[in-house]
């Protein structure tokens, strides 16, 4: 299935943003007539060299920055491994880091790699977030030692827009000889950033999240900080990062910075005031809905709202047919079926955590586009509750969250299919929001929303770790399958396993995948 461009209303602005006509402008010379090498000694490719020269002031002033300072990456997360890793190499034998428990995956996974992957050579503090979002200066505090290489935490986060304190927690780093990084790759035009004026030592961004390209970005090293290059080659960026710039890509990061200084104010002015009407209008309409993360200390165009007991997946999946693009809190990639890391670390429960949607925002939004979701969303979001025997009814204030029976655990169920290559265009996963003992004891009930059309199925398995968790499970090898289940059915998104339990916690676990779920062409997707 295909949108027609220009018809989206496109509410996903933190995943990527548009690149702006005027940055499209400034790049296509760089990609037709001035293709010379910005290193050559030929005026051909001086003048591109003259051009990046510009593209680097116009970064250095979004950021108040001096040109020398800046140095142009492939990505975010490029600069954030590189003045991660340069200042472990630079740190002479301090091996501790402090970073958070909400970082995007590009700090994060490199943590996790240099703890496990170096035999835990690595000692890596993780700063708790309360159920705001908001850190403990108190830990933080705490946390740095003689020991510490550096500190990476990001200015803003990208789920939730939270705001961290960094100029102060630079400036507490700065005092104890202690490296800083910020990863700002959220923050960078959202509000106004001094470097000069902070304590700040390295800084990353992306052009992608500032309606530049996807493929480009910086890293800011503060003048005097030492630094060891991550990409070793030619004499490109002072000899700091070999390879031949992305020329065109930086010309246009060049713009979309100017741009981006100009429009901070309408960040946070028409922008915020724009996702506030979102915000409280979904908030009021729509029962049982709850924001996620600080009010006031938060990025202007991001909202996050969980709505219980609806799983993202299939509100995202909904929102298509209004052509609306928001993002999920639940990462739902390579099966891997868990909520947002950042949502769990704020303690939102897994019933909230799942249903999650964050909404984010740019100077392109348009108060139309916010009341069509308005409009939408209330009557999107009861009817995947109507499906959901969790749903306790819109009169709320008389239930608990537990509804009927126990709500055990969210579930993982992967629906597989054997189909041919023309088939491949079909989903295949299907994801359980609730796993539930009923009210007797007597039976396990898993439901869960299919994502997807024509035929499905083949066999379902639920992996074992919920079980676990639950007590339901004795050994890793114990997957269930639909054999063993009573009954199975299916009705549009919903699929509803149910298992007869022998005995409260042990019941018998068939292993041999045979039965099918079949969706109905005529299904709605
Ligand atoms: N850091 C944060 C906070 C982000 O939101 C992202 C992208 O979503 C990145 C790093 C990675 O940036 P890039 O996609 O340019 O590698």
């Amino acid at each position: 299935m295909k949108t027609r461009p220009g018809t989206e209303i496109y509410l996903d602005n933190n995943a990527t943003t548009k690149i702006a006509p005027e940055v499209v402008e400034a790049m296509m010379p760089y990609l037709t007539d001035y293709y010379g090498n910005p290193s050559s000694m030929h005026i051909f490719g001086g003048q591109v060299g003259d051009a990046l020269k510009h593209a680097r002031k116009q970064v250095a002033d979004l950021l108040c920055a001096s040109p020398e300072e800046i140095m142009f990456t492939s990505c975010g997360t490029e600069s954030d491994s590189t003045a991660i890793l340069s200042a472990l190499q630079s740190a002479q034998g301090k091996r501790h880091i402090i970073t958070t428990r909400v970082e995007h995956p590009a700090v994060k996974t490199l943590c996790e790699n240099l703890e496990t992957l170096t035999g835990h050579k690595h000692r890596i503090t993780r700063l708790k977030v309360n159920s705001e979002g908001l850190l403990d200066m108190d830990e933080y505090r705490q946390a740095l030692t003689e020991d510490t290489a550096i500190v990476s935490i990001m200015w803003a986060n990208n789920e939730t827009g939270v705001i961290f304190p960094i100029e102060e927690m630079a400036q507490m780093a700065k005092r104890r000889g202690i490296l800083f990084h910020t990863d700002a790759v959220q923050a960078v035009g959202k509000f106004p950033i001094h470097l000069q004026k902070s304590s700040v030592d390295f800084l990353s961004m992306s052009g992608h999240k500032i309606h530049a390209p996807k493929g480009v970005g910086v890293l800011y090293v503060r003048r005097g900080t030492p630094y060891v290059p991550f990409l070793a080659g030619g004499h490109q960026e002072r000899g700091r990062r070999g390879g031949t710039e992305n020329v065109a890509s930086i010309i246009g990061l060049g713009k979309a910075c100017e741009l981006a200084a100009a429009k901070i104010d309408e960040q946070n002015t028409r922008v915020r005031a724009l996702r506030d009407k979102l915000e409280n209008g979904l908030l009021q309409a729509i029962p049982r809905s709850i924001l996620n993360g600080n009010r006031s200390e938060r990025l202007p165009n991001t909202s996050n709202v969980s709505f219980e007991f609806v799983e993202g997946e299939s509100i995202l999946l909904h929102m298509n047919r209004y052509n609306i693009c928001a993002s999920s809190g639940s990462a739902c990639t390579s099966g891997s079926l868990e909520p947002s890391h950042v949502l769990r670390a704020m303690g939102v429960p897994f019933t909230a955590a799942h249903g999650s949607i964050r909404f984010s925002l740019s100077t392109y939004t348009t108060e139309a586009e916010v009341d069509v979701v308005l409009e939408k969303m209330p009557a999107l979001i009861g009817s995947l509750r109507e499906m959901s025997p969790f749903w306790p009814g819109d009169d709320h204030e008389n239930h608990s969250s537990q509804g009927h029976g126990s709500v055990l655990e969210m579930a993982v169920v992967s629906l597989c299919v054997d189909c041919d290559d023309s088939e491949k265009d079909a989903f295949y996963r299907c994801k359980a929001n609730f796993l539930q003992i009923d009210e007797l004891g007597k039976q396990l009930i898993v439901t869960g929303s299919v994502r997807g059309f024509r035929e499905l199925g083949q066999r379902v398995e639920i992996q074992p770790r919920p079980w676990e968790r639950a007590g339901l499970c004795r050994s890793e090898k114990q997957l269930t399958s639909m054999a063993g289940a009573d009954s199975a059915s299916q009705q549009s998104m919903k699929v509803l396993l149910r298992w007869q339990l022998a005995a409260a916690w042990d019941f018998h676990i068939n292993q041999q995948p045979q039965e099918n779920i079949k969706v109905p062409a005529d299904c709605g997707w």
